[in-house]
């Protein structure tokens, strides 16, 4: 990635439609100049805290807090370095101030940032909160889910797409702050193109929406329209849970920065991380016993004691050509940028994010309950923009414009949940039940309880 690639993003955090308070937290850090993203890079953020009254709240703001503040600071060798510590340390700041009050004993926040730096991007997780890339017509998934689902299926327990409860799909093994030390896993560098597209976001919104849907509209729409969507959609399914998305884009390269000579020769100067291409003491101290061995074995058959001196020749040959295959693949990964700094770029999962015919009928029938529902129940709603919209919506699908008609679909909905949350909104203020009947028809089958 280059400097040159302009950043941006758009970021939404909702309270949902059954929580009473928002426990997410997000932060987003873009470097002011050169020197520092050469050193650094951007930094995206999303947390995800748990427990009860304003805790959960805490604890991911104090993730969000702490993380800049120490990554931006860091001296440690390498960005990922920067990364695990600056988590690490907002582990031991939410863990000490859940110390401090029994109130606030094990208060916990999920977490999963997402660097830009000129080595590609480099990511940061604990729980089950995800950050996807969506390129051309795929979207995928770059953190694996510490969950009992997902653990369950590594460990072979369970098949993909099987539900072991359901429950554990939701029940995280791994959060920041309820102990003093935390492990974390750092990925990448991941290569960045132009045109990629990142999502940061809580399972308030991946409880609600598939990979696939994800990946349609954020490969579809601009990031402030893709990013409503994809929380409107979410509030629509049920929005159990609080929302947040962060969704950045990565520029094109600008003409000027791809021919200039000075732009070049940056390249050749960025920052890379030092690998050493050592072997450890272990694997030196059993290379000089296999040696020491193979001596013997070879003075004894000379001697001649034939039977043992074979056996310890032919042992230690056999340690030694598995010790040389270690060697060379330990060397080529280096060699490739793979070292033992635990440099992972796999992804974990990977879906197609090409509109399909399915979602957009999906996105039509939402449209037609929600503008049903608002004439049924008078709902404050700009009709003359929905009108608009929802004219130019079935326009583009009668010519097929598949990009224009979720655009302007989105739009329509938009319009329409505006309507709904001012109406909730009213019935709230006047003592009715906060429970507007008319969100339950538009829930889906596979929502989860409140
Ligand atoms: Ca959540």
């Amino acid at each position: 990635m280059r400097w040159e690639q302009k950043v941006q993003y758009a970021t939404i955090s909702d309270i949902g439609m059954r929580r009473k308070n928002n426990q997410d937290s997000y932060s987003v850090q873009l470097c002011s100049d050169l020197e520092v993203w050469r050193e650094y890079g951007h930094l995206f953020i999303v947390a995800d805290g748990m427990g009860g009254h304003a805790v959960g709240e805490l604890a991911s703001k104090i993730a969000v807090d702490t993380i800049p503040l120490s990554f931006f600071k860091s001296r440690a060798e390498g960005v990922q370095q920067a990364l695990l510590e600056a988590i690490e340390n907002a582990n031991a700041a939410i863990f000490e101030r859940g110390s401090q009050n029994v109130d606030f004993k094990r208060m916990g926040t999920t977490c999963v940032a997402l660097v830009l730096s000129p080595l590609g991007a480099i990511t940061g997780h604990v729980g089950d909160s995800r950050i996807y890339r969506v390129r051309e017509d795929r979207i995928e998934q770059l953190t694996f889910d510490h969950s009992l689902q997902w653990e369950l299926q590594r460990a072979g327990r369970l098949k993909p797409g099987d539900v072991f409860l359901p429950e554990a799909k939701h029940v995280i093994t791994r959060s920041l702050g309820p102990e003093g030390s935390v492990q974390v896993d750092i990925n990448g560098p991941h290569p960045v193109l132009p045109g990629d597209r990142f999502v940061l976001c809580s399972d308030g919104l991946t409880g609600h929406l598939k990979d696939p849907e994800i990946g349609m509209i954020v490969r579809e729409l601009p990031i402030t329209e893709s990013s409503q969507l994809l929380v409107n959609l979410a509030n629509l399914r049920g929005g159990s849970d609080n929302v947040t998305v962060v969704v950045a884009e990565v520029g094109e390269m600008t003409a000027s920065a791809s021919t200039s000579v000075d732009s070049d020769i940056e390249t050749s100067t960025l920052p890379r991380p030092r690998y050493r291409a050592t072997m450890g003491p272990f694997w030196t101290l059993a290379f000089w016993v296999a040696v020491v061995v193979l001596c013997i074995g070879g003075y004894m058959l000379a001697t001649p004691n034939y039977i043992p001196g074979g056996i310890l020749a032919g042992a230690s040959l056999i340690s030694l050509i598995v010790l040389l295959r270690h060697w060379l693949s330990h060397r080529k990964a280096v060699a490739s940028g793979f070292s033992d700094v635990t440099i992972n770029a796999q992804t974990y999962r990977m879906a197609s994010a090409r509109t399909s015919k399915e979602f957009m009928a999906g996105l039509a029938k939402i449209e037609g309950e929600l503008h049903r529902i608002a004439n049924e129940e008078s709902w404050d709603i700009d009709w003359p923009t929905h009108s608009t919209t929802i004219a130019a919506a079935r326009e583009a699908i009668d010519k097929k414009q598949t990009r224009r008609a979720m655009s302007e679909m989105g739009k329509a909905i938009d319009v329409l949940v505006g309507g709904l949350h001012a109406h909730r909104k009213r019935l709230r203020s006047t003592h009715i039940s906060s429970q507007s009947g008319s969100t339950e028809a538009l829930r889906g089958k596979d929502d989860r309880p409140a």
